[in-house]
């Protein structure tokens, strides 16, 4: 896998030590994507006693493999979401990520936030009576969107759906300039130390390098639970693999655009120093199921070809991202039992503004501070009948796979998280779990948890 075009245009970097000692804090923050990295300013600001600690480099994990969108616009989930949780509920979603947006204009420059207007189009009938059904959720919920057909793309547009005004970032410029913040506010940031083991009662972090870390608050946002939280979020989640591939421009473009029909596919352009990308990304599929995954790259750089006419490539990544089964990611205490251990995960791929939304719901459980979404994250929220199904769905999975994994251990390696068996992903080359998205690279080195331990080969 090549380096994403925002972790090759980001800005020089910071250079964050390697944690070398014991030490105690109020809050152990352990994952430097922008969800970590919010709640380590958010927190710092407060007066509290903050540790961030990343195993390799903040900002290269799912935030640093993004689109970049920070919108509150996340494809079609309005008319779901009013369906799922009615209408305050609906809109409390949309408004916190909204907030989300008016936090990152209020302290990003123009090389790190962009304003851009959000669309999704159809270029079916169906999909149009999908954009509808989406535009009158819409309406209900007192969304300013506008139903119509926007003519920008070079592509026969049956109908669009526009969000004006939403926001697309450099994501990884973005994040740096909330590390510092957060930096210059008190927090410690530490890279290149990797958590592997959390005794939770007694309250202590051990790092691979031995040493320990003591704290009165625990914050999971390492983009999935690792590996102590075995058997409490990890059977409701399900891990979703998308593909960007980047080419030259000559014109950025003033919207953002997620088809509805299929093939999926999203599109935005950036500007980075004077030159113009035009990114498409798609090819989705479940993490860990497919193992010609140069495939998806193929099809996208044919796209980016005979679609808009581009042959510049240059360069193309992947990333997965967890759902929850309710759409609505998970952000707080993981349980009642464990008051003082929270966790962000679940962002369906709209992690950028929910990430800061979740942020907020966290940091002001720990503060003591009302939040009006922390119900509607709530990690151990249960009851709706999706969420069992799903449930069953994803159990059902991991059961076979773990079982094959168990049983077959000819061609693949067993992943040391749960023992399912991974598959050998031809493009990336890496050994990928398709249970819970683990992802190890050729020599069985960890790449991605929720597994902390390498393979046995
Ligand atoms: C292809 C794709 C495109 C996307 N595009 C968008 C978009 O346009 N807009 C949007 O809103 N969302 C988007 N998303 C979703 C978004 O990128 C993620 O939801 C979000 O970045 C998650 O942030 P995070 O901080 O939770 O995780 P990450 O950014 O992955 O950060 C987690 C960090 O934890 C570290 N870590 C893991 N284990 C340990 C350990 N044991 N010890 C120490 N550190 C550890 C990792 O190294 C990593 O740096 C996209 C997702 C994908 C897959």
């Amino acid at each position: 896998m090549s380096k994403s075009l925002w972790l090759q245009t980001a800005y020089p970097r910071d250079d964050f030590p390697s944690l070398q000692q014991d030490v105690h804090c109020d809050v152990c923050i352990v994952g430097g994507g922008l969800s970590g990295i919010a709640n380590a300013y958010f927190l710092a600001k407060e007066g509290k006693d903050v540790i961030l600690l990343e195993k390799d480099t903040i900002l290269a994990g799912a935030t640093g493999n993004s689109t970049g969108k920070l919108t509150a616009q996340h494809d079609l989930i309005y008319a779901k979401l009013l369906k799922k949780h009615g209408q305050a509920d609906a809109k409390l979603y949309y408004d916190v990520n909204e907030e989300a947006l008016q936090f990152g204009r209020s302290f990003a420059n123009k090389d790190e936030l962009k304003k851009a207007d959000s669309i999704l189009f159809s270029q079916t009938k169906h999909g149009t009576e999908l954009l509808r059904h989406e535009a009158r959720a819409y309406e209900q919920l007192g969304i300013p969107g506008e139903f119509g057909r926007n003519s920008e793309l070079p592509l026969p547009l049956e109908s669009t759906l526009t969000l004006k005004d939403e926001c697309q970032i450099h994501p990884v410029r973005f994040g740096q300039k909330l590390a510092r913040m957060a930096v210059e506010a008190g927090a410690r940031i530490y890279e290149n130390t990797d958590v592997l083991l959390m005794d939770l009662k007694k309250r202590i972090v051990h790092l691979k390098s031995d040493y320990e870390i003591r704290f009165n608050e625990l914050i999971l946002s390492t983009h999935y639970p690792i590996e102590a939280l075995r058997g409490m979020q990890i059977m409701k989640l399900a891990v979703d693999r998308s593909y960007i591939v980047a080419a030259e421009a000559d014109m950025a473009l003033q919207g953002q655009y997620i088809s509805i029909d299929s093939p999926k596919r999203s599109i935005r352009t950036a500007q980075i120093d004077g030159n113009t990308y035009f990114l498409l990304s798609g090819a989705n599929h479940k993490a860990g199921l497919e193992g010609n995954t140069k495939e998806h790259y193929n099809r996208l750089y044919t796209d980016l070809k005979n679609t808009f006419n581009l042959s510049d490539f240059i360069t193309g990544w992947s990333a997965q991202d967890p759902q929850t089964p309710d759409m609505i990611p998970y952000a707080g205490t993981i349980s009642a039992g464990l008051p003082y251990v929270y966790l962000s995960t679940g962002n369906r791929k709209w992690g950028l503004s929910n990430s800061l939304a979740s942020a907020r719901i966290i940091s002001d459980q720990i503060i003591g501070r009302t939040n009006r979404a922390t119900a509607l994250y709530a990690p151990d929220r249960t009851g709706f009948g999706s969420l069992l199904l799903q449930t069953l769905k994803n159990t059902g999975l991991v059961i076979k796979e773990m079982a094959s994994g168990y049983t077959t251990r000819l061609d693949a390696p067993t992943c040391t998280h749960m023992g399912c068996k991974t598959r050998w992903n031809n493009a990336e080359e890496t050994w990928d779990c398709p249970c819970h998205g683990s992802r190890f690279r050729k020599d069985g080195s960890v790449l991605e948890g929720p597994a902390t331990k390498p393979l046995e080969l």
